[in-house]
């Protein structure tokens, strides 16, 4: 027991010359404001992963810039705070609200870190079968047909056919290319994905690139599963990409979505693959000039940073760079911007389990976002991510936006403006 320290309290204490009130010299015992049970904490910061979690102090800046605080009840000041009154993260559903956005972890003073605790506690809780169902359903169709729309292996390079412009294969190809693009499930498979997809092929083909891509040899590239707590799934499709990848002879990699970008940065080196690796954005600003950007949109034109090519990887010039070029656009930014940028609701595993968070919030926050772009007076939504697209779009009807506001991949605008495809703008 420790012993009482007895106060010692005068009426007035001299220093340096000068008087002061003596309450200020009072000693008091240390004060206890509440004890907490703190075991069910304890429990999650004990996995790998997860341990920053403890760090936090409850400034709660957090929660003015979460994207999921603005249309619920989310962020992790209030997760750290209820699995310190005993909620276990587990079991509530606060684990899988989280669209691993990273705009915390920008403003933490400790570096609570929720890009490394959600996949972590999120894998103890897929292992325990706690996850929601449609997440699951997800993850199951990538495990079978090697993308989370569950569309069949084979058809994974039929849109080709529509870009009507050659795009080699690699298998049928048998010759090194300058550039491998990774085309990715949803620009291969979903109907404005593909859009998309013929217009950057057309892009490419117009720019004399020598390029070619996998085709059925390509798999979902798994980031986002990895995120929402699949790390053995994503494992399994690093390990079978970086081998087909590894056949072939290039020099650059590039790649349709953010997601995958950040894996080839991060994620796949651990595993061996390791390649010059560029966002398509990337890859096209520096070729500008040779660009024929002729038709003009004479449009107002918004731009949405995705998170995980601008907060996760740092380019925010890249697309704006293109944006900029085409004749007659005008470019407005929204104020949650950049580093700022709101989130589309789509990462971390957001993308499938859109039944899930919008039970539980008061809108989406594709639909948030697009309010937004409405707000600023913007005909057209540039997006450059394919979780988007359709995202947005679905947004659009059910804000009722319809007639307002366009979503166009910037691979579009630019085939639009390049005279290459005619977007609906
Ligand atoms: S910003 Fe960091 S320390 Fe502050 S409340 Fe949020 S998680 Fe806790
Ligand atoms: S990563 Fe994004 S969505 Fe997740 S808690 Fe942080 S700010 Fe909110």
């Amino acid at each position: 027991m420790a012993q009482k320290a007895n106060p010692i309290e005068l009426e007035v204490a001299v220093v340096n010359g000068v008087e002061l009130n003596g309450h200020w010299n009072r000693i008091f015992e240390p004060r206890v404001i509440s004890e907490y049970d703190l075991s069910v904490l304890d429990e999650v910061t004990a996995i790998p992963g997860a341990e920053s979690l403890a760090y936090c102090y409850q400034c709660g800046k957090c929660t003015s810039v979460c994207p999921v605080d603005v249309v619920g009840d989310y962020s992790p000041r209030k997760v750290f705070r209820r699995t310190q009154l005993g909620i276990s993260l587990f079991e509530s559903e606060d684990l899988w609200l989280c669209t691993t956005c990273s705009d915390c972890l920008r403003v933490c003073p400790k570096e609570v870190n929720m890009i490394s605790i959600m996949p972590a506690v999120r894998e103890k809780a897929v292992m325990d079968g706690n996850a929601p169902q449609e997440l699951l359903s997800a993850f199951e169709n990538t495990a079978r047909y090697g993308n989370p729309l569950g569309e069949p292996a084979r058809k994974r390079a039929d849109w080709v056919k529509s870009a009507g412009v050659p795009v080699p294969i690699m298998n049928q190809h048998k010759a090194p290319v300058d550039v491998l693009w990774f085309v990715e499930c949803y620009p291969a498979y979903h109907p404005r994905g593909k859009e998309a997809s013929v217009a950057l092929a057309r892009i490419l083909h117009a720019l004399g690139v020598d390029f070619g891509i996998l085709g059925n040899e390509e798999k979902c590239s798994g980031d986002s599963q990895r995120m929402a707590g699949e790390a053995g799934l994503f494992e399994m499709l690093a390990e079978d990409n970086i081998k087909s990848l590894s056949k072939y002879a290039f020099n650059t990699l590039m790649v349709t979505d953010p997601h995958a970008f950040n894996a080839f940065r991060h994620e796949y080196p651990k595993y061996g693959g390791e390649w010059p690796t560029l966002h398509y954005t990337q890859f096209l600003a520096p070729r500008l000039e040779a660009m024929s950007l002729t038709v003009p949109i004479d449009r107002r034109v918004t731009f949405h940073d995705p998170c995980y090519l601008g907060r996760h990887n740092g380019e925010y010039e890249a697309p704006r760079a293109l944006l900029k070029a085409i004749p007659g656009l005008e470019l407005v930014e929204m104020g949650r911007c950049r580093e700022n940028s709101y989130c589309c609701g789509g990462g971390g595993g957001g993308m499938w389990m859109d039944s899930f968070t919008s039970e539980r919030l008061t809108m989406r926050l594709s639909e948030r976002r697009v309010k937004e772009a409405v707000e600023y007076g913007a005909d057209i939504l540039a997006v450059t991510c394919p979780y988007e697209v359709s995202r947005f779009e679905d947004a659009v009807k059910s804000t009722g936006n319809a007639g307002k506001l366009k979503v166009l991949d910037i691979a579009e605008l630019l085939a639009h403006s390049m005279g290459l495809v005619t977007a609906n703008i």
